[in-house]
């Protein structure tokens, strides 16, 4: 077999947002998909994902002129050293960003290639052996009146679901006593039984972080994310060492060097990382790999239907995120993409990532630039 890069095919699918969400810091007015199909001489083909809200464009195009010309007549068993390639040749123009979510995407098809070579699932490539992994319910924008909130949240408990999140920082992080009073509303509506995860999507700073955290703990959270700004890591342990309040970060957080500052300046306790952003498998496998020296849990970030195979073979992952706000593009890309039971993913048992993408949808809507 001629396992050679022969083509790299990229699509840009988005779709605008409805209904006006926001959470603290930020309203949502698009959320999109591009996506990298890798092809070999012999026709065998391996996708990645990244996503985005905004910038879609500027990642197809980075991978159309910049990265696929340097990976075609290459091997796609070649993950480490490809990747190193593209770091120093981009390296000026980004070590967080863009540049790795084209980066991200374009890792995440050469693995799911290489899965397809090999005749197996990623999670097995990975080491690990678990095909089931708890899934948490993400939604509960800070826009939402308290009866909205409270009613999306008991509807994921309906759907099955043990672990939910929700957004605080209610009118820009300004009312947190709301906040306190949204957070009591929702588990004495789910009862004492359900996990709570509380995103307070970079708002406020360490001494009003700590505060909320501590008005809150009472209320049985398992953690709050992203209470500072997410470059604020002098904050984020001045957050950590005000509370007992279990700490999460790193969506925002890019490669095994912005884990290292992380876990060296005592910023986390649950590393968030997104393989679809932050460097693809080829680098999450080191993410998880400094988060376990460090004793940390790892929990990647959204997109639950690629990272299921890194959350199944780490022996520090606890769970997958699956986010309300993506689920219906999610299934327009793929064709049967799983879907949680009772709070449970379940791994295709299939080659590579175990996907299918919906060529029909990806054709119909792919954005020409
Ligand atoms: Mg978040």
């Amino acid at each position: 077999m001629n396992h050679k890069i022969r083509d790299v095919k990229v699509h840009l699918v988005s779709m605008p947002v409805q209904g006006g969400f926001s959470d603290a810091t930020r309203k949502v007015e698009t959320i999109g998909y591009t996506i990298v199909r890798v092809i070999t001489e012999d026709g065998l083909e391996g996708f990645g994902v990244t996503y985005h809200e905004v910038g879609g464009e500027a990642t197809k195009l980075l991978i159309e002129k910049n990265i696929a010309p340097r990976i075609i007549g290459r091997y796609p068993f070649e993950t480490e050293v490809i990747w190193a390639d593209m770091f120093q040749y981009l390296r000026g123009v980004g070590r967080k960003g863009l540049m790795f979510c084209a980066l991200s995407a374009v890792d995440i098809a050469l693995w799911d290639l290489k899965g397809k070579i090999t005749n197996l699932p990623l999670y097995r490539l990975f080491g690990g052996n678990k095909k089931e992994v708890p899934v948490y319910g993400s939604g509960g924008w800070t826009s939402y009146s308290d009866e909205e909130l409270v009613e999306e949240m008991k509807e994921l408990v309906s759907r099955g679901y043990q672990m939910i999140k929700f957004k605080v920082g209610f009118n820009g992080g300004n009312s947190p006593s709301r906040d306190v009073e949204r957070v009591r509303k929702v588990r004495e509506a789910v009862g004492p039984g359900i996990g709570i995860m509380l995103d307070a999507n970079n708002c406020w700073d360490a001494a009003a972080g700590a505060r909320f955290a501590n008005r809150v703990k009472d209320y049985d959270i398992m953690f709050l994310e992203e209470p500072v700004f997410a470059d604020d890591i002098p904050g984020l342990k001045k957050f950590k060492m005000s509370t007992d309040l279990p700490l999460a970060t790193g969506e925002h957080e890019y490669t095994k060097y912005g884990v290292r500052d992380l876990v060296i300046n005592q910023a986390a306790d649950i590393v968030q990382l997104d393989g679809t952003r932050a460097g693809g498998f080829t680098e999450m496998l080191k993410v998880a790999a400094v988060t376990q020296a460090w004793n940390l849990k790892f929990a990647p970030h959204a997109m639950e239907n690629i990272h299921i195979h890194l959350v199944s073979a780490c022996t520090n992952a606890l769970f997958l995120e699956r986010l309300l706000l993506f689920e219906e593009i999610t299934r327009n890309i793929y064709v049967d993409a799983p879907e949680p039971v009772s709070g449970m993913m379940t791994i295709p048992d299939k080659p590579g990532l175990g996907l299918e993408l919906n060529m029909n949808f990806i054709n119909e809507y792919d954005e020409k630039l």
